[in-house]
């Protein structure tokens, strides 16, 4: 196992494979979680795959509602906002995004698909957008990518970078077995609600922009920035984990 400590972010050991212990707040399992529809027509089927596969958990379950992401895809408290755009050829395929409070626990997240990428040949296939929309909404539950070396061989889940997908489109045991590690405790309080949370979070920053990430913690095997941190004050940070088109 090996950790990495950066800066003021609490150090984040990946042996584990959860994203930095970071996971909603609830006071039962199963609980649920509310993924926003906002994507179009072409996306509702693997949405509603990752949706499934990852409600075989026996911690959570997900459930697909209508979308009420607000400017550049942002989320209200309690649940994950999904939306695709052509956002342009800016590097990035997917994009996941966590908001952690000052007790560790998540409480909204984001996902967002390129399309600018997912129109073109190589990534058009059922195989690339099942993989990237199953890693991004895997990422708003608190996991991490088990293996972020593209030439690998496939490890058989969606949390795992590859150069073809055909066989990393699901998650596999591993990731069921993580989530109850990540989730076997109960917290004293739900982040899954709507709860009104003190404003000053940089509420009108468009979070699509690199800029708005906060630093680098990691870099993938091709040498980008995989994972970004940002420190938003009172306790609460941002985090953008980024899977980047080839
Ligand atoms: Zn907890
Ligand atoms: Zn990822």
């Amino acid at each position: 196992m090996f950790v990495l400590s950066a800066g003021t972010f609490a150090t984040i050991a990946y042996a584990t494979h959860s994203w930095g212990g970071y996971h909603w707040g609830r006071t039962a399992n199963p609980f649920n979680l509310k993924l926003g529809d906002n994507v179009s027509t072409a996306w509702d089927g693997h949405l509603a795959t990752a949706s499934g596969d990852w409600s075989v958990s026996s911690v959570l379950d997900t459930t697909i509602i209508p979308g009420q992401a607000k400017l550049n895809c942002r989320p209200s408290n309690g649940r994950v906002e999904v939306c695709n755009k052509t956002y342009g050829n800016n590097g990035w395929l997917g994009m996941a995004q966590i908001w952690i409070n000052s007790s560790s626990h998540i409480t909204k997240g984001a996902v967002k698909v390129n399309d600018t990428y997912f129109n073109t040949l190589t990534y058009n296939t059922p195989a690339w957008r099942n993989l990237v929309m199953c890693q991004e909404v895997g990422h708003t539950l608190g996991l991490d990518h088990q293996d972020e070396i593209f030439d690998n061989p496939n490890l058989g889940t969606c949390m795992d970078y590859t150069n073809d997908p055909s066989t990393n489109q699901h998650p596999n045991q591993h990731d069921y077995d993580q989530l109850v590690t990540i989730y076997t405790h109960l917290d004293s309080t739900t982040t899954l609600g709507s709860i009104v949370l003190p404003k000053g979070n940089g509420a009108d920053v468009n979070l699509d922009n690199p800029s708005a990430w906060g630093k680098s913690l990691r870099k993938d095997s091709r040498g980008n920035d995989s994972l970004f941190g940002r420190d938003l004050g009172g306790g609460d940070k941002l985090f953008t984990f980024i899977i980047w088109a080839k």
